[in-house]
Order: C-alpha cells, then sequence, then structure tokens
C-alpha cells in the first residue's frame, strides 16, 4: 500500500449489492443533479457507503479524505452520535408538526432561540426553510414584501454578482451568476441584475502581468477592492436608487471557487448600501457555522447585514435545514406593520432538522470549533497553503478559515493560465478522486473546504495528498505538451 495515498483500504464491506449492480439500479432510474445524465451513465457513479470524522469509503472499500465536507456541509464530521440521538428521539416523539396553524415545536423553537444567541446582535428572528435555495427564494419575497410594506413598492430590483452561487430553484439560481445556469430555462426572472465579482486574480491584476512584490500585490489587491465595490454604486446609479431592493452577496465565494475579496470590499459594499438605504444580504450558506474562523462570514469580512441565508452547516448536512436570519430593520416592518406573510414550506421549522441543527450548533459551541479555527487550524491551513505557492502549478493560494483554493496556471511567473479548453482542473481532479482525496475543481481552480474537526495532523496529511496530486498533474500535463 502506497502511504501517501489513501485509495486502497480494504477494510469495507461493499454492502448487500455489488458496485457493478448498484451502478446499473442508478443509471437505470436515477437523475443526478448538476449532472450530463448519458455521460454518466455510461462511465457509472461512484457509490459513496459509510463515513467516519473526515473520511468517507466507498462500495469498492476506498478510503477517501473527504476535503470537501461532502458538499460544504459536514462541518462537524461524520459519525457525531449527538446528532443521530437527536434526531433518533425527535422521530420517536413528534416525527412531524408544522408551524402553519398557529403552532410551533420545541425544537424550532429552541433552534431558533439558539440561532438569535450565535449569530449578530441585530439578528433575533429566523425563518426556517428546507435549504438554502429555498432561503433564498424567502429572502426574495421577503425584501419586496419589506419595501411594499413601506409604501415603495418600485423598490424592488435585487443586484447580485455573476459568478454567485445562491441555489438552483428559480429565483435562487437567478440571484446566483452561473453563466450556464442561466443558459437554461429563461434565467433569469425578471428584477435580478448582476454585477461582476470581486475577483482579482482573474479581474484585477491585468495592469501587472510580472511578478509583485508582496507588498506592490497587497496595494494592488486593496485598490480593487474599491473599484469592485464601485461597481455596486455604480449599477445603482443605472438603475434608480429608489428602484433597488437589496444587495446580495456570499462573504467568500464558495462554488464559484472559494474566492477572498480584498479586505476593502465588504465595507465599502456596506457603505454604498447605507449610502442608499439599501438592504444588505449576506447568503451564509457556505460560510455560516465556523467555516471562516468566525461564527458568520459578515464578522469576519466586516459587514452588518440585514438578512443572512443559512443552510448547510447549521445541521452539519445530517438532514435538510436551512432557513433566513432576519434582522431588526426587517423584522420591525414585517411584525410590526406588515400583516400576514403569505409564503411558507411544510417543512418550514421541521422538528426533526430543527432537533438536529439544535445538536449540531451545541456540539459546535460545546468543541469549540469556531474557535479552533480561528486560531489553530485556519492559520495552520494558511501557513501551509504558503507553502504550496511555491509549486510549480500553482499560480495563486488562497485559504480563509478553512476554506482555500489553490489556481492551476501555466506559467508560474506571468500567471498565464491554460486554455479552458484543456480543462487542467478535470484532470487534477481525476489525480485527486484516482488517490482518495476528494478535492473539487472550479475551472483550473481547485478547492477545498474540510470538515471543521479537522486535526493539524490530518491538515497535514491533506497537504501531503495535494502535493502528490499535483505532481501527478504536472508530470501529466507536461507529457500532454500542456506546458
Ligand atoms: C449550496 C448553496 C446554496 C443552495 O443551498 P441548497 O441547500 O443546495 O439549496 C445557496 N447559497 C450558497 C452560497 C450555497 O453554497
Amino acid at each position: 500500500m502506497n502511504d501517501i495515498s489513501n485509495a486502497l483500504h480494504l477494510d469495507q464491506p461493499a454492502g448487500t449489492r455489488s458496485t457493478a449492480e448498484w451502478q446499473a439500479a442508478d443509471a437505470a432510474h436515477y437523475l443526478h443533479p448538476f449532472t450530463d445524465f448519458k455521460a454518466l451513465a455510461a462511465k457509472g457513479s461512484r457509490v459513496m457507503t459509510r463515513a467516519d470524522n473526515i473520511y468517507l469509503w466507498d462500495s469498492e472499500g476506498h478510503k477517501i479524505f473527504d476535503a470537501m465536507s461532502g458538499l460544504w456541509c459536514v462541518n462537524v464530521g461524520y459519525g457525531q452520535q449527538t446528532l443521530v440521538d437527536a434526531a433518533t428521539a425527535q422521530l420517536t416523539t413528534l416525527p412531524f408538526y408544522n408551524s402553519f396553524f398557529q403552532t410551533a415545536t420545541p425544537p424550532a423553537i429552541e433552534l431558533a432561540e439558539l440561532l438569535a444567541e450565535v449569530t449578530p446582535p441585530q439578528f433575533q428572528h429566523v425563518f426556517f426553510s428546507g435549504s438554502g435555495s429555498e432561503g433564498n427564494d424567502t429572502v426574495v419575497r421577503m425584501v419586496r414584501r419589506y419595501w411594499d410594506v413601506l409604501g415603495q413598492p418600485e423598490r424592488s430590483v435585487i443586484i447580485s454578482r455573476r459568478n454567485a452561487y445562491h441555489g438552483s430553484t428559480m429565483a435562487g439560481a437567478s440571484l446566483g451568476g452561473m453563466a450556464d445556469m442561466h443558459a437554461q430555462g429563461g434565467l433569469p426572472i425578471p428584477g435580478i441584475v448582476h454585477i461582476d465579482q470581486p475577483f482579482w486574480f482573474a479581474l484585477g491584476r491585468g495592469d501587472h502581468p510580472q511578478p509583485l512584490s508582496p507588498e506592490a500585490e497587497q496595494a494592488s489587491r486593496d485598490r480593487f477592492g474599491l473599484e469592485a465595490a464601485g461597481w455596486l454604486e455604480a449599477k445603482i446609479l443605472e438603475i434608480g436608487a429608489d428602484k433597488v431592493a437589496a444587495f446580495i452577496g456570499e462573504p467568500v465565494q464558495g462554488a464559484g471557487g472559494v474566492i477572498v475579496p480584498p479586505a476593502t470590499y465588504w465595507p465599502e459594499i456596506q457603505r454604498i448600501c447605507d449610502k442608499y438605504g439599501i438592504l444588505l444580504v449576506s447568503d451564509e450558506v457556505i460560510c455560516g457555522f465556523g467555516r471562516t474562523g468566525n461564527w458568520f462570514g459578515c464578522e469576519t469580512m466586516g459587514f452588518r447585514p440585514d438578512l443572512m441565508t443559512f443552510a448547510k452547516g447549521v445541521t452539519s448536512g445530517y438532514i435538510p435545514l436551512g432557513g433566513v436570519m432576519v434582522g431588526d430593520r426587517v423584522a420591525r416592518v414585517l411584525i410590526d406593520q406588515g400583516g400576514e406573510f403569505n409564503h411558507g414550506y411544510t417543512y418550514s421549522g421541521h422538528p426533526v432538522a430543527c432537533a438536529v441543527g439544535l445538536a449540531n450548533v451545541r456540539l459546535i459551541q460545546r468543541e469549540q470549533l469556531v474557535e479552533r479555527v480561528r486560531d489553530e487550524t485556519g492559520p495552520y491551513l494558511a501557513e501551509q497553503f504558503r507553502a504550496m505557492a511555491q509549486h510549480p502549478l500553482v499560480g495563486e493560494a488562497q485559504s480563509i478559515g478553512l476554506m482555500g483554493a489553490l489556481q492551476l496556471v501555466k506559467d508560474k511567473d506571468t500567471g498565464e493560465c491554460f486554455d479552458s479548453s484543456l480543462s487542467v482542473g478535470m484532470v487534477c481532479r481525476g489525480h485527486c478522486f484516482g488517490n482518495g482525496l476528494i478535492m473539487r475543481a472550479v475551472g483550473d481552480r481547485m478547492i477545498i473546504a474540510p470538515p471543521l474537526v479537522i486535526t493539524r495532523e490530518q491538515v497535514d496529511e491533506l497537504i501531503r495528498l495535494i502535493r502528490y496530486c499535483f505532481d501527478l498533474t504536472l508530470a501529466d500535463v507536461r507529457q500532454r505538451g500542456w506546458i
């Protein structure tokens, strides 16, 4: 067995069917999200059967380092018995009741109370949904309702950003700025517009093709942060401030490629929103619950949102749950003057989901996971990433808390990128998958977001695996003559 790769741990029974049988049934009946159905059916899915801590096992018994926390959500890691116990107890006592008919359940009430405690002080109220996408649908309904109640219904446009990810429902995908999502199904819906993202490596370093000194690069990033925030003001003036309801953004763009904005960006966005009275919405679906080293990404990036969408980390993905934290500015209007809000979901405040959420948030508190990311594992990962920046394939290495990106480039000195048609990121991802490491490719940006329970030793293990897979990728692209 290769001591660098985790690929061959044959200690896992394959389950009741063979991999080939699972794959055949999967291909015959199961349409996967964001998938080319035909291509996957030809290739066959990888079937995941078991997990513990930060590792997964597939139906072939391979042990895999899950550097993506499932899909950015398993913050407390796999196999946490307190979450299992909370779900089991609630399923036994009261598996379901709704919150529509002037009713509530103890877990929903207690989770609402606990979320008010762990979120910034302006948040005393929550509206529950079943997912992040639904949470963002609620955001659209809520910000428009807010301006209606205030007698300004024409204030309905929401400004978002290109390459943002806000989910996959009609409103979520419209708020998002993913070109290939907009290309299908007539999106975005009316009243949602986009500005460019604060992505220095792609949009901000054009004047500086040569390597910069660290000081010059910092200055360039800071200038660019103000410039990128200025695009919001330009868009507001173009539309007319009296038509703009809200601005929404992820504190750090996740699915777009872990793009950490310059430190100057968010405070300037805040200033602009304040200046024009526009609601500021933070999509915390990835950044929330400790990912960036604070409870919420807005705290790390230094801004004060009026609304926050959450999902994923609220239950560490053990069960679906999402929602919107409603700040006092909006809550006071909706509560005091709004009358009935004609919106909600069957599973708003689902008691089992909320019971798991409660157990999860309490576990994060008890294990001091947020502090651990802020003071220990986050800074340690950043240090390791600075070393990874020396790798011949890496043009930019960025991390904040426990999310990070390594940009693959053709020429390290000039920062020249590979031709996108070569899909070098997918080549690299193939080497990762083949060697027991789940890392995601966004174009040629390789990204990670490991569970917050990761230890320093496991960060070392992760960096060893990344280095090994990047070396294989380098040899591969050289052999193909791409470099
Ligand atoms: C995943 C994600 C969503 C959508 O959440 P779902 O639970 O998949 O609907 C929304 N916003 C961000 C930032 C996300 O990463």
